[in-house]
């Protein structure tokens, strides 16, 4: 089916403006998605209305923010087909989800020559909190390498994992190069040794349909940000019996059962995990933004992203001087490039001036970059409201800078 994009389009008040004299079209949904008018609504609404401090309230306002706060959770349990609301932690973001697992179930459980398991392909969230804890436990951090295309070696990660691999931390989706890694089969290899594998999903909940108990992973990072939702909040999933035996992340109201100075006892999961007042608004606003990808579908948003990265990838491939980084056959709609004996940094400033919004740089994946011998790239990455004509307009714009050094 073929998908209403202008309707869409009408949802987010932000894609009418101009930039720079130039109808803006945005290709920088992997750094962030925009807005539909639900989700802004909501927030306004929620201010407007029913703001108190949840679960603890006895009256009707505290009553209200507590059920619609847990409605939100409700969604994302459906929405990443988890067992049960437990399973789901609010934190701010992805790098807070990681750094969660990281300071909780990696302080108890990682130890002395233990190994933990990450990709070439990693976001600088997914590499430095493992970093720190190694450093501090005396573990060993280990990288499966990639091939050109930027998929990871498959022969690679199977003789990296071990006994001694305690947890493999992978990204589902790579933000710099689009590469959807095959997570099923790594997290049923980890399982053989034992492992835990934490999936890093900031890119791939907005594209792919995510089903942790098909997966089996035993956490999920994401962030709502990247799924039509508020910037500085994200969600930490997982298996009910490892949040169990994890100790608290942060210590405050909200995660006790009860305190006293010689002895305090820990709340049930997820409030364990849960410190201090969260961000209540924008877990309620939240919702809408499932609920927008929920009415159009997962497999519609899929199809027309496909669409459109085929589209641009067939045109961007015909310009003389077009550099493209990452070709794994199986992508989200994310194309990164660089143009011959051009900066991508200028690339993206020239762009810019047409109104076209891309991401330059290394998209903090260093190693990465380092890997391909290069400084950075131009990132053009692509969402549900996204047209074949704004990318005719990208694919115009790159050929004519291109031309300026590939004549
Ligand atoms: N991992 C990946 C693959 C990402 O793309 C991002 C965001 N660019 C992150 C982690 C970090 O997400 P956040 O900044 O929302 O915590």
């Amino acid at each position: 089916m073929s998908l209403n994009i202008e309707k869409i389009r009408s949802m987010f008040p932000v894609l009418h403006q101009e930039v720079h004299g130039r109808p803006l079209i945005y290709f920088d949904n992997a750094a962030t998605t925009q807005k539909p008018k639900s989700v802004i609504d909501a927030l306004s609404r929620y201010y407007e209305f029913d703001n108190a401090n949840i679960h603890r309230g006895a009256h009707a306002l505290a009553d209200r923010a507590t059920r619609y706060f847990e409605n939100t959770r409700e969604s994302i349990r459906d929405f990443i087909n988890a067992r049960e609301e437990a399973e789901i932690i609010f934190t701010k973001g992805t790098t807070e989800s990681i750094n969660l697992v990281a300071a909780t179930f990696g302080r108890k459980f990682i130890h002395k020559g233990d190994e933990i398991l990450i990709s070439t392909m990693e976001h600088h969230s997914n590499i430095v909190p493992w970093q720190m804890l190694c450093e501090e436990k005396e573990a060993i951090l280990k990288v499966i390498p990639i091939t050109e295309e930027g998929e990871i070696i498959w022969e690679s990660f199977l003789q990296l994992l071990t006994e001694k691999t305690k947890l493999v931390s992978i990204v589902h989706a790579s933000n710099a190069l689009g590469t959807i890694n095959p997570i099923k089969n790594i997290v049923a290899k980890a399982h053989e040794v034992g492992a835990k594998v934490l999936i890093d999903g900031a890119q791939s909940t907005s594209h792919l349909d995510i089903n942790v108990q098909e997966l089996d992973c035993d956490f999920l990072a994401f962030s709502a940000h990247k799924l039509y939702g508020p910037t500085g909040l994200g969600v930490l999933y997982g298996k009910r019996e490892v949040l169990e035996i994890m100790p608290p992340y942060q210590g405050g109201g909200e995660m006790i059962k009860e305190v006293s100075f010689e002895n305090t006892t820990f709340n049930e999961i997820p409030f364990k995990f849960e410190a201090g007042t969260p961000n209540i608004g924008d877990v309620i606003a939240f919702k809408k933004s499932l609920d927008f990808i929920k009415e159009i579908g997962k497999s519609d948003i899929k199809s027309h992203e496909d669409d459109l990265l085929q589209y641009a990838a067939n045109g961007l491939n015909e310009i003389k001087g077009f550099i493209p980084v990452g070709t794994a056959k199986e992508k989200v709609s994310v194309i990164s490039f660089n143009i011959q004996g051009m900066h991508p940094f200028d690339v993206g400033m020239m762009l810019d001036a047409k109104g076209i919004a891309v991401r330059t740089g290394h998209h903090c994946t260093q190693p990465l970059m380092q890997r391909f011998g290069l400084e950075g790239t131009v990132r053009a990455s692509f969402a549900v409201y996204n047209s074949k004509s704004e990318i005719d307009q990208l694919v115009e714009s790159v050929a004519r800078i291109a031309k300026i050094k590939n004549k």
